[in-house]
């Protein structure tokens, strides 16, 4: 069956990499392609993007083609330019020294191919295709590892663990992103050598992390972060959950679509543990403080009761204290938390979307009166607290009666209140 794929694989290389590739060839060099877009093409069929390998030094590609960026090239990265495709071009590498665990010591350039593929981490992401010789370079048996869904690294897993840390959760990405199983020597050495995580920064995981829970198997992934002790080293916040809590939270998360999964965890970690620890877990996330505050804000008004009853003004009002941009997002949370807490129907959910959608459309800022600061002043109100002290009291009336919010009207009652004739 992979063979198959092999063998169409030729049929599918962009005629601007055969160019590239060509190119190449025709100036002594090698080029192929490698890495993660192998990996992808063969799980999903066709290629995101495509990364390149070559023997020819960052220097020499940099000469071989008319557009290139140099995006590391102390890393032997350069971004070459053609036919309006960008293509990544990484010089063949080999990596002996990583003292500090986190970094190369230093990138040793090389010929060899075989020497590149054997530094990556998980036999999945070792493999090279030359489009040239439609040669499929698979040495550490990547190819039958992807057809029997096992995450396995290339070589000695305590060894490259302890290498570089940040392998530890680039596996239990994987983990989440490929919905694969972690070869029973990979799985044990992640428990063993867990600790290499912790010389990690906090950014690098998080990025990892985030990736992880936003991607289609991130149960799977957040387990095997559990179960070998990652989770406790970067996350504690999550690592306490009970295994009942764990239970619960699931099919929640479940719920939730990417792009919101860390609102549902800081909101069931604020159940337990309290608003402070959210807060704590989102900042370890590396969110920034506008987005933090936007999170805890949805998160403190989640649990009210929703009442068919309740008045226009006072949901608009509702909307106006959590921000009409966090409106939608506050709603989704809503309906996913409402399994466990309020138990509507999904008719009046429906019914309860709609109408807080409506309301959005209302105006409820200051800046969507149709009065402004500025005709307070030209009315003779000297600048100063008392105008904002008005314009509060304006939106309060909008609020409450929106077809009140048109400059004739507004401006009768900016005379009242500010007790001019
Ligand atoms: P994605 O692009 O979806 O994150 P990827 O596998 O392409 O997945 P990249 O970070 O783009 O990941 O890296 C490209 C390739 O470089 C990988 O497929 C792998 O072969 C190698 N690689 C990346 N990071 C490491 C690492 N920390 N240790 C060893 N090899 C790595
Ligand atoms: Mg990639």
């Amino acid at each position: 069956q992979m063979k198959l794929y092999v063998k169409e694989l030729a049929s599918q290389i962009p005629a601007t990499v055969l160019k590239v590739c060509q190119t190449y060839k025709d100036n002594g060099f090698q080029c192929w392609l490698v890495g993660g877009c192998l990996r992808d093409y063969f799980l999903v069929h066709n290629f995101q993007d495509i990364d390149l390998a070559t023997d020819a030094l960052p220097a020499e590609t940099q000469d071989l083609f008319a557009h290139t960026t140099d995006i590391g090239s102390a890393y032997g990265t350069i971004l070459v330019k053609e036919d309006g495709m960008a293509l990544e071009v990484t010089t063949l590498r080999q990596e002996d020294d990583y003292a500090d665990g986190r970094h190369p010591e230093q990138v040793v350039f090389a010929k060899d191919l075989k020497a590149d593929l054997a530094r990556r981490d998980f036999t999945v992401n070792s493999l090279a295709y030359d489009p040239l010789s439609r040669e499929l370079f698979d040495h550490y048996n990547g190819l039958n590892d992807l057809q029997n869904k096992l995450l396995k690294t290339v070589g000695d897993p305590r060894k490259r663990f302890r290498e570089d840390g940040l392998r530890l959760m680039r596996a239990c990405r994987f983990i989440a992103q490929l919905g694969f199983e972690l070869e029973d020597q990979t799985f044990l050495a992640l428990q063993e050598t867990k600790n290499a995580l912790k010389k990690i920064s906090q950014e690098r995981t998080a990025s990892e992390f985030n990736k992880l829970i936003e991607a289609p198997f991130a149960e799977d992934g957040l387990r095997a972060m559990l179960e070998t002790g990652l989770l406790e080293i970067k996350f504690p916040e999550l690592a306490s959950f009970s295994e009942e809590q764990w239970q619960r939270s699931w099919p929640l998360l479940k719920l939730a679509e990417p792009g919101w999964r860390s609102l549902v965890l800081a909101k069931l970690i604020s159940d337990e543990q309290g608003i402070k620890t959210a807060e704590r877990f989102l900042q370890n996330l590396k969110y920034n403080k506008a987005q933090i505050a936007s999170y805890l804000l949805i998160i403190a008004n989640l649990r009210i009761l929703y009442d068919k009853q309740a008045t226009d003004s006072a949901l608009r009002a509702f909307i106006q204290k959590i921000g009409k941009g966090n409106t939608l997002l506050w709603l989704k949370l809503y309906q996913v938390f409402d399994s466990l807490y309020n138990n509507h129907s999904a008719s009046e959910l429906k019914k309860m979307e709609k109408r807080f959608q409506e309301l959005c459309l209302d105006p409820l800022t200051i800046e969507e009166l149709a009065l402004k600061g500025d005709d307070l002043l030209k009315m003779g109100i000297p600048k100063g607290p008392r105008i904002g002290q008005i314009m509060r009291k304006l939106l309060e009336i909008v609020i409450e009666y929106p077809q009140k919010n048109s400059w004739s009207q507004l401006i009768g009652y900016a005379k009242e209140l500010s007790n001019m004739p």
